[in-house]
Formats: structure tokens, sequence, C-alpha cells
């Protein structure tokens, strides 16, 4: 079956701005990254696409790992993040560039962000694609983000709804009416 576009409300980012942005943010990183070797660590799932691109466009020795991260429960601690899948590299003294998605609330970003620190790395610092600063609970900007964009619910590039709709070239908001029904 073909992606049903008929549940989704509007693209909120295009392919071609993607594009062009991942082409700024590769060559930024490019610059600051250059000789130390970082470890671009990218949380499953949905940031596989933006580091599959980012990394492209990154002209530089690098390294790739992913995590994987619990989502949270009501029941969950917020501050705390539960790995699911961990990385293979020792990142102990190493330049860590965490990638993700979207920010939303922060808190995974932010929870990550303090275990790797306590993990030793030389530095952490966050790429995401998206932020969706209005709903944010906790303090925490990303140091490189692709776009700011408004709060509803996306899907595309990577994020999922349900697991649909990952591999869709652009970004868009989800039909109120799709997530309504279950
Ligand atoms: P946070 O801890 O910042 O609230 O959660 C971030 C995670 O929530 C993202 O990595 C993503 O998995 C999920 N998320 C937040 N907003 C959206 C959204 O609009 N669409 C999708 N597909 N996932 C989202």
């Amino acid at each position: 079956m073909r992606n049903d576009r008929n549940d989704l409300e509007k693209v909120i980012v295009s392919e071609a701005e993607i594009g062009q942005r991942v082409k700024e943010l590769g060559e930024r990183l490019t610059g600051e990254y250059e000789g130390r070797n970082p470890v671009v660590l990218g949380i499953l799932k949905g940031a596989n696409v933006f580091v599959a691109d980012l990394v492209r466009a990154m002209d530089i020795e690098l390294q790739i790992d992913f995590i994987m991260l619990a989502s949270y429960g009501a029941s969950d601690t917020p501050g705390e993040v539960r790995v699911k899948m961990d990385c293979e590299t020792e990142l102990a003294g190493r330049h860590v560039l965490v990638v993700d998605d979207i920010v939303d609330t922060g808190q995974t970003l932010k929870a990550l962000m303090e275990l790797l620190r306590m993990r030793g790395a030389a530095s952490v610092r966050s790429c995401v694609l998206l932020d969706k600063p209005s709903r944010r609970t906790v303090e925490l900007e990303p140091d490189y983000k692709g776009f700011e964009i408004e709060d509803a619910f996306v899907v595309g590039y990577g994020l999922d709804y349900a697991e649909r709709f990952r591999n869709l070239r652009e970004v868009c908001a989800i039909k109120k009416r799709v997530y309504a029904v279950e």
C-alpha cells in the first residue's frame, strides 16, 4: 500500500528546504569538528534519516553510532532516561554530537546529554532537525537546529505516527482525525 497522503494535513518543511538546511548545518559542523574525530550519535529510530544526510554533508573524519531510548511512560520520573539499546562506541574522552529528529519537552535530550557527560565524554552537543520551543518543560536549547516549528504533530523524514510515514521526503503535519481515531 502507498503512503496515504489523505492522512496528512500539510507540508511543514519541504524536501528542498531540508536539503538546503542540512547542507548548511553540515558545513558549519565540518568547521567546528574538524580534527576532533567526533562521534555522531543518532537517537533511534527517528534520527536515522537525518543522520544519514547530515554525515554526508560533513566532510571530515567521524564515527557514527546509534542509541535507542525507551519512550516515557506516565510513571517515569522526568530527567531519567532509559536506554533500550546502547551504542557500541566507548564515549569517554570523545567529542559527541547527539542527533535527534525533534525536541519537544526537551526531557529526552537533556537527560541523554547528562548521561553522556557522566560517561566522561570530552564534549556533548546536540543537533536537532526540528524544534518545538513552545512545548519545552525543561531548560534546553539545542546547539544546532534545522527549523523551529509550531506545535503540531509531525511525521516524515524519519518521524513516524505508529511507525507510519518515516519514509516521507518532507515533514508534514498529520490530520487530527488520524490520531483521534485510536
Ligand atoms: P521530548 O523528550 O523532547 O518531549 O521528546 C522528544 C521525542 O518525542 C522525539 O524524539 C520524538 O520521538 C517524539 N516527538 C515529539 N514531538 C513529535 C512529533 O511532532 N512527531 C513525532 N513523530 N514524534 C514526536
